[in-house]
């Protein structure tokens, strides 16, 4: 049996969600732009996903922008917002969707360091604002370490400059309304609440100007051309819809994710966990092994039918350290050393018992081999 600690990369698709998009894979379909029944039918499911949506962030629904995902949801706000050469300050621990955005749109880009703990101010925010910044981007939940950060105190810090709150993580793990993050623009992605994968939303606070980068269709009120993904979208909506749910279990998540950290604590010496995870998200443990490499030991866990994730990223052929453990303050090979353990609902004490009993004897093993290279 397949043991999965990785819902920050994918939730388990939620149930009702995944029947919602089924259902309408399976009906007869429709454009949710035509005018006869089938059209209509098509842009009543859109509409109510939207509700949805928008009830379980606290919004309006005119407010959001369906897109295909957070990563282009980010690109929509950068792109749509700023112009060649701006100034843009972002957390040095944004996911690298943001920084490709930023790239794309030829931004200057001050990344604002975090310290040891990945804690950061709202004063080194505020000193990284030049005259021609025109766009703060600061995440609400970070997804390697689980740090929540002060979006709010942030933006009245740099305001009238608007804030992209990347709000993927923090949707469905901690309670999340919308405008009292006061950002300008907020993004979310379906598959990290159970939605299908390939559907994710931006939020536009009410005034909050935007020009289209994808044109060709009045879609999403001329916003984002492109026929709907309508089964997704209907998934997200129920997705949505189950947040409230999903956050109720959020507490025994919490129980699972400090039961693993203790029994590692206990059991192995030398386990340094990264970030703040008991002021953090309740389901993500960022950690290693002292002496011992992250992907050596996913790859013999992934043996064992158990699914976690190091940071690192394939980049240019080679496996590049987590930007993020890098952020803070960990050298290269420490870097190398990190894991990331996220759960999610669906698990049990039984699982995280099995992963206490399987993984302190690779990590001794680990260790040996290890020692017996270097001698
Ligand atoms: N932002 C954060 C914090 C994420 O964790 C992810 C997914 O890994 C994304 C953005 C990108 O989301 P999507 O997979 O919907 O493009």
């Amino acid at each position: 049996m397949e043991i999965y600690l990785d819902h920050n990369a994918s939730a388990v698709p939620e149930p009702g969600a995944a029947r919602a998009a089924a259902e309408w894979l399976l009906g007869l379909g429709g454009n949710a732009s035509s005018v006869h029944a089938r059209g209509r039918r098509a842009r009543g499911a859109v509409e109510r996903a939207r509700r949805q949506l928008a009830a379980a962030l606290g919004v309006l629904p005119g407010d959001l922008v369906f897109t295909s995902g957070a990563t282009e949801a980010l690109h929509l706000a950068v792109l749509g917002s700023i112009t060649r050469g701006d100034h843009v300050v972002a957390s040095a621990v944004e996911h690298p969707a943001l920084f490709g955005a930023c790239a794309a749109a030829g931004a200057e880009v001050t990344r604002v360091p975090v310290d040891a703990l990945g804690s950061l101010s709202t004063q080194s925010v505020l000193s990284a604002i030049r005259p021609n910044t025109r766009l703060v981007a600061i995440m609400a939940a970070q997804n390697e370490i689980g740090n929540l950060y002060p979006v709010r105190d942030i933006a009245q810090a740099v305001a009238p400059i608007p804030i992209l709150c990347d709000a993927v993580q923090a949707f469905g793990k901690v309670p999340l309304r919308l405008p009292e993050l006061g950002a300008a623009l907020a993004v979310i992605s379906g598959h990290k609440i159970g939605a299908p994968q390939g559907v994710g939303a931006l939020h536009l606070a009410p005034g909050t100007a935007l020009r289209p980068v994808i044109a060709g269709g009045a879609q999403e009120r001329g916003r984002r051309a492109g026929t709907e993904n309508v089964a997704g979208i209907v998934g997200l909506g129920e997705a949505a819809a189950a947040v409230p749910a999903r956050l109720a279990r959020m507490e025994a998540v919490r129980g699972l994710r400090d039961r693993l950290w203790a029994g590692l604590r206990a059991r192995v010496p030398g386990l340094l966990v990264h970030g703040d995870p008991a002021a953090g998200l309740p389901n993500t443990l960022s950690f290693r092994f002292e002496e011992v490499d992250g992907d050596v030991l996913l790859a013999a866990l992934d043996l064992e039918g158990i699914c976690l994730s190091s940071g690192s990223a394939c980049s240019s052929g080679a496996i590049e350290p987590s930007p993020v453990l890098r952020a803070l303050g960990l050298d290269e090979a420490a870097a190398r050393g990190g894991l990331r353990a996220s759960l999610g609902p669906e698990n049990t004490t039984a699982e995280i018992d099995r992963v206490l009993d399987v993984l302190p004897p690779l990590v001794h093993r680990a260790r040996e081999a290890g020692l017996r290279r270097c001698a």
